[in-house]
């Protein structure tokens, strides 16, 4: 007799329970509670294993773009998995990995055109640290050797990543597994750090970053930033100017300028590109989740050809750049990230997002009165609402109450799955959900802090 729904989703939540260590997630928490298993994706949906659908309000954390089950990338992979599953670049070149690095050096801001691929963000990070400083080295330039970084920033999980990240919550306990970084003061205008206001502020931020970089003259290899927004200390939004200033700053103290476009690619902020909006063009900028439009591990570290040259010399000078992951440019994921950058031109996926974000941001303005609503911040499709214990002083939620937590389950009956940052409840929408679906979405949202407020 097959097994019916009920009893296969109390089989899989035991053994997720007995088996299953999650990611950024308190397991005793976890495992006090009835977990969400999800079984299928359909579009901009996510289907459970009792059968209820939901609104995926986050991507997938951050990567989904067309939705799931898109017949153009799974018909690329099946057409890929016809052919080979992996090869190595290691020594060998792989058709999926030239097309796939093709088609994403179309896209890529005008200058940089080398692609260096791994499989995750945080690796991609590390490569883009370790690049960073050989170049410098084998310029002739071994003073060159420290990073400048945003306080506030997320680059990853692994140790380079983390030294140059700068979220206390997650990073302290390592602090003494860490590298020295230089951290600049987050440009976090509803919480100044240097205590400005926004309307009469003469961005202080940057000019911290000019400090640092005056204070470590000659020392720094690169200064490495999210570009626009930072995402996942809660979708920080960067004054205007502010990412152009740090060109400005880089190119003045001869550091190179890193761009973590993980969470910002691919049209996230509305346009292909964070750094487009700036007019700037970084010497490394980092990319993964969105590349394979949320279907496979993915990440590219592209850079410019003065960068790559510096790394050339006969075999026996040891020039090469000593780094490499398995997996690097799996055709798998490579033939996902081809027919997701091309639905991307053939859908004019780019081009619709100014209406979608402007929609999303008018269907989000009645919860900005709201009494628990500090400030809503957005880019594009990226949306924080910052949850406040009290909008006239500021004051945050404590910690312990877990504010952002209770939203994300009260969104769950009402039909999205939702995850915070602390207390910012975050919408990241794929870029495919229509205009309807996101005043949807955005409703939800905002029911779910009324009650997940209402007794606060
Ligand atoms: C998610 C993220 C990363 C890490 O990516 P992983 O694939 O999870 O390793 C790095 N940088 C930014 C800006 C991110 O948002």
């Amino acid at each position: 007799m097959p097994e019916d729904r009920l009893s296969r989703h109390r089989r899989l939540v035991e053994a997720d329970h007995r088996h299953l260590w999650h990611p950024f997630t308190q397991m005793q928490s976890w495992l006090a509670e009835e977990p969400l298993v999800v079984d299928e994706g359909d579009g901009v949906y996510l289907v459970d294993t009792l059968g209820r659908r939901y609104l995926d309000g986050v991507s997938s954390l951050w990567c989904n773009v067309h939705g799931h089950r898109v017949p153009e990338i799974d018909a690329a992979i099946t057409a890929q998995l016809g052919k080979l599953g992996h090869s190595t670049l290691l020594g060998l070149a792989s058709t999926a990995s030239i097309e796939c690095a093709e088609e994403l050096a179309r896209v890529l801001p005008r200058g940089l055109t080398r692609i260096f691929f791994s499989d995750a963000g945080a690796t991609a990070v590390e490569i883009a640290l370790k690049m960073a400083y050989q170049h410098h080295q084998l310029r002739g330039d071994a003073e060159r050797s420290e990073f400048v970084s945003i306080r506030g920033g997320y680059h990853g999980d692994t140790i380079g990543s983390i030294s140059v990240g700068g979220i206390d919550l997650f990073h302290r306990i390592f602090k003494p597994l860490l590298f020295q970084v230089n951290q600049a003061p987050q440009p976090y205008c509803y919480r100044c750090p240097l205590g400005k206001r926004r309307a009469t502020c003469a961005m202080e931020c940057a000019g911290a970053v000019e400090e640092v970089l005056e204070r470590r003259r000659g020392k720094v290899a690169a200064l490495v930033v999210e570009p626009l927004v930072q995402g996942a200390d809660g979708m920080i939004t960067q004054p205007p100017g502010y990412l152009r200033r740090l060109r400005e700053l880089c190119d003045r103290h001869g550091a190179l300028l890193v761009c973590d476009e993980v969470a910002t690619g691919f049209g996230r902020t509305g346009t292909t590109w964070a750094v487009e909006q700036e007019g700037v063009t970084p010497d490394i900028l980092t990319c993964a989740k969105g590349l394979t439009g949320g279907y496979l591990p993915l990440a590219a570290t592209c850079t410019t050809e003065r960068v790559f040259e510096s790394f050339l010399g006969p075999h026996e000078a040891q020039r090469t750049f000593f780094h490499g992951h398995t997996y690097a440019g799996n055709p798998l994921a490579c033939a996902a990230a081809i027919a997701s950058l091309r639905l991307l031109r053939e859908r004019r996926v780019i081009e619709g997002l100014p209406a979608k974000a402007a929609a999303l941001a008018d269907a989000l303005r009645p919860l900005a009165e709201h009494p628990r609503v500090g400030e809503i911040r957005q880019r594009g499709l990226m949306v924080g609402i910052e949850l406040v214990k009290d909008r006239a002083t500021r004051e945050p939620y404590p910690y312990a109450e877990n504010v952002g937590h209770r939203v994300i389950l009260e969104a769950r009956p009402l039909g999205a799955i939702l995850r915070p940052l602390g207390n910012v409840v975050v919408l990241m929408p794929p870029l495919a959900m229509t205009e309807a679906q996101l005043r949807e979405l955005a409703g939800i949202a905002g029911e779910a802090i009324r009650r997940a407020t209402a007794e606060a």
